[in-house]
């Protein structure tokens, strides 16, 4: 028997995805799984290994045996494991978010996390955030939502997100960033046909979410709580 709806949230870098993802898990008592925390988890083996980033076959291994999983709790909660290991503060680093374009294009090892992906929402009763999480990880989804923001905003998003967790930052690197992860990420990123798009520009969180609940099978009676 099916917990709850599978909603699937896509859309570049700084768009609100995890922020979003999480507020709806939370209103609809759902799990919420964060894809990127994954290929994240593969990039730090890689880094950990010494594993060159332009060795394919050497990653698609690496991440057949890296044996990376989320531990979904309820709500806001997903943490990612490595081997068993709490990597979820450690694959946060520059150098991590550096790398991880690059891991996440290589054929192979998207193979293996999206096998691994489809088993964690087997059961229902998931939001999960991505890049291709409506096209390809679960195009059955009860709910697509494409998030877009302009650039500018992304930018100004990331960079303050970045000063609340105590982070150096400064706005011109950060823009420099999100440039080169949307051209390495162009890839992977295309809307499921049936998503609706969402322009956050101009919208807060709470908007955000609002409209978001408004598409999700029982999510209108939980938009105001
Ligand atoms: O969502 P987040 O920014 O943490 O994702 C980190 C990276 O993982 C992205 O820049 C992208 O390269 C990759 N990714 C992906 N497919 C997903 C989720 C993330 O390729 N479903």
């Amino acid at each position: 028997m099916s917990k709850g709806p599978v909603v699937a949230i896509d859309g570049p870098a700084g768009a609100g995805k995890s922020t979003v993802a999480r507020a709806v898990a939370e209103r609809l008592g759902c799990l919420y799984l964060d894809s990127g925390a994954m290929y994240r988890a593969v990039a730090l083996a890689a880094l950990r290994s010494g594993t060159g980033l332009d060795e394919p076959a050497g990653l698609e291994a690496l991440a057949a045996r890296a044996d990376v999983t989320l531990r979904p709790g309820q709500g806001s909660v997903s943490r990612v494991l490595l081997g068993g290991e709490d990597v979820t503060e450690a694959v946060r680093t520059p150098e991590v978010e550096e790398a991880v374009p690059r891991v996440a294009g290589v054929p192979g090892v998207r193979a293996v996390l999206i096998a691994a992906q489809r088993r964690l929402a087997e059961a229902g009763g998931v939001v999960m955030d991505g890049r291709d999480i409506g096209r390809v990880v679960l195009p059955h989804a009860d709910c697509k939502v494409y998030l877009t923001a302009d650039l500018g905003v992304r930018v100004r998003r990331r960079y303050l997100q970045l000063r609340q967790q105590g982070r150096p930052a400064d706005l011109e690197e950060v823009g420099r960033d999100l440039a080169r992860r949307d051209s390495w990420d162009h890839a992977q990123m295309a809307r499921a046909p049936d998503a609706v798009e969402i322009d956050t520009t101009d919208l807060d969180v709470e908007q955000t979410v609002a409209r978001i609940l408004a598409l999700c099978p029982g999510g209108a009676r939980r938009a105001g709580n």
